[in-house]
């Protein structure tokens, strides 16, 4: 490509990049979209998620009488993350967000539907839109396809970017193709939506230790590719101990068990049969807690109208065809399964069924049950997991990237490479806060860099 003129660069071609691409496009902005890995349809993290984009006051949540509003999810964001989240951005996304839900139906043909059939935890109102099979890969299958029947955008795959340096009238981006050969493009500005630092290891170790002996579920490109980029132009950070875990992902197997399962009267229990904590507190928190049990693994159990509840999800139907999860007809059964003393797991079991059903107080605190499980039971053995980092480069509210508290010019930041909205830690993510992160301010973004070039 040699020395190349566009008006944006975007590195990275997840739901970040993506968006940002497509809202740069329409503001009338030349974008080149540069992707490192050749897997990223089904390797990135937004492939690999279950597409949840939250919004407050929609119209599919008017349609279906749910009133909703950005204050009511700004509200929900900073409860969780105990005021913790940064509240510019907090604001800006959550003002942004039935727009953005809108304007992925509308114009970049996602088709969008309103999950009514659980809330997660944290939410104060059924706020989630997905597709319908609940499959990142759909979603990005639609991003894609939105992207490329936009002429302004050409998308390079792979190619990585390597650094940006501040030149003349804009900034100086290098990109390295595999065979080491590299590009060196001058735009007006540089988008970076290259996700996190999950996949690096010194990296999660040096920022997060408490998860770094969890497992990594998440998108190999996700390097800190912005942090260092970033880091050279002197790029303010923050909450980098921030990110989102998860407690249930089905082990050996590596897929994801949706946590409907928990908030629809899923139990959690370790490996002698006690539950050791609350099971609605809410995924990501949770991670820690299931790492923290002998061999860091813990078993969910649930019912058949639970399993009804996960069929819509597509990861559950891999575990479904997996074999991982595992019918009891009765708890001698699901004992001999989970390998632990059937005395011990009635007990558990009677001391679940009587405060779900409201006899007693529940020891480990847990007032939403939604349903008493009954036989016959499913088991699948869990363990704790890093889906990815929420902290990154401190933006403003278009996602421009700070310098001491100023904006670089030309440089943005979106989704995981930029600082999110879960607080400090693991606690404060919220179920949708990754994609809302991506997609919203890679939305606006797109749309602020097109304007820098009088679009
Ligand atoms: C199992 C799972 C389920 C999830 N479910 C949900 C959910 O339902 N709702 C939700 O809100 N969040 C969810 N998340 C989180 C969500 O997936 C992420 O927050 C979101 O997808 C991040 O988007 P992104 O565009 O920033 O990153 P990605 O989708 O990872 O895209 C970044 C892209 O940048 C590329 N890249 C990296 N470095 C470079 C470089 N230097 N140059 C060029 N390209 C580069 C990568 O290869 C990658 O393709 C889930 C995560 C997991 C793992």
């Amino acid at each position: 490509m040699g020395s190349t003129d566009v008006d944006i660069v975007v590195a990275g071609a997840g739901a970040a990049g993506l968006a940002a691409a497509i809202s740069g496009a329409d503001a009338g902005a030349s974008v080149l979209l540069l992707e490192a890995q050749d897997t990223f349809r089904s390797g990135s993290n937004t492939a690999m998620s279950t597409s949840m984009i939250p919004a407050g006051g929609s119209r599919w949540q008017r349609k279906a009488g749910i009133e909703d509003s950005p204050d009511l999810l700004y509200g929900d964001i900073m409860a969780k993350t105990k005021g913790k989240a940064d509240p510019v951005v907090a604001r800006a996304l959550a003002d942004v967000s039935p727009r953005l839900v809108e304007w992925l139906a509308d114009e970049c043909g996602v088709p969008l539907e309103l999950v009514t059939d659980f809330r997660y935890p944290g939410n104060s109102r059924q706020r989630h839109h997905c597709v319908p099979d609940r499959s990142g890969r759909t979603l990005l299958r639609h991003l894609l396809e939105a992207a490329s029947s936009r002429s302004e955008i050409t998308l390079v795959v792979p190619s990585r970017l390597t650094d940006v340096e501040e030149a003349d009238g804009g900034l100086r981006a290098t990109a390295a193709r595999p065979d080491g050969s590299e590009d060196v493009i001058l735009a007006r500005s540089v988008i970076l939506a290259t996700n996190g630092f999950g996949a690096n290891g010194e990296m999660v170790r040096r920022h997060i230790p408490e998860i770094a002996n969890g497992l990594y579920h998440g998108g190999d490109g996700s390097r800190g590719d912005a942090l260092l980029i970033g880091g050279r132009l002197g790029g303010d950070t923050s909450s980098l101990g921030a990110y989102q875990g998860h407690g249930s992902v089905a082990s050996p197997h590596g897929v994801l068990l949706t946590w409907t399962t928990m908030m629809n009267g899923g139990l959690l229990v370790d490996s002698s049969g006690a539950r050791f904590q609350n099971e609605t507190i809410g995924y990501s928190e949770s991670a820690v807690n299931v790492l923290a049990q002998p061999g860091g693994i813990a078993w969910a159990i649930f019912d058949r109208h639970v399993h009804k509840k996960a069929e819509p999800f597509a990861d559950y139907q891999d575990l479904l065809g997996m074999d991982a999860v595992k019918w009891a007809d009765d708890v001698n059964a699901l004992a001999k399964i989970i390998g632990c003393d059937l005395e011990d797991l009635e007990r558990t079991l009677d001391s679940a069924r009587r405060a779900a059903l409201g006899d007693e107080a529940d020891h480990l605190g847990r007032t939403d049950w939604a349903h008493s499980i009954e036989s016959p039971f499913a088991a699948v053995k869990v363990t704790g997991a890093l889906f990815h980092t929420q902290g990154g480069l401190k933006v403003d509210k278009t996602g421009a990237v700070l310098r001491s508290g100023s904006p670089i010019p030309g440089l943005f930041a979106a989704g995981g490479a930029a600082v999110g909205i879960s607080g400090d830690s693991s606690y404060g993510y919220v179920s949708g806060n990754g994609l809302l992160s991506a997609l919203g301010l890679g939305f606006l973004a797109g749309s602020a860099a097109a304007s820098r070039v009088g679009h």
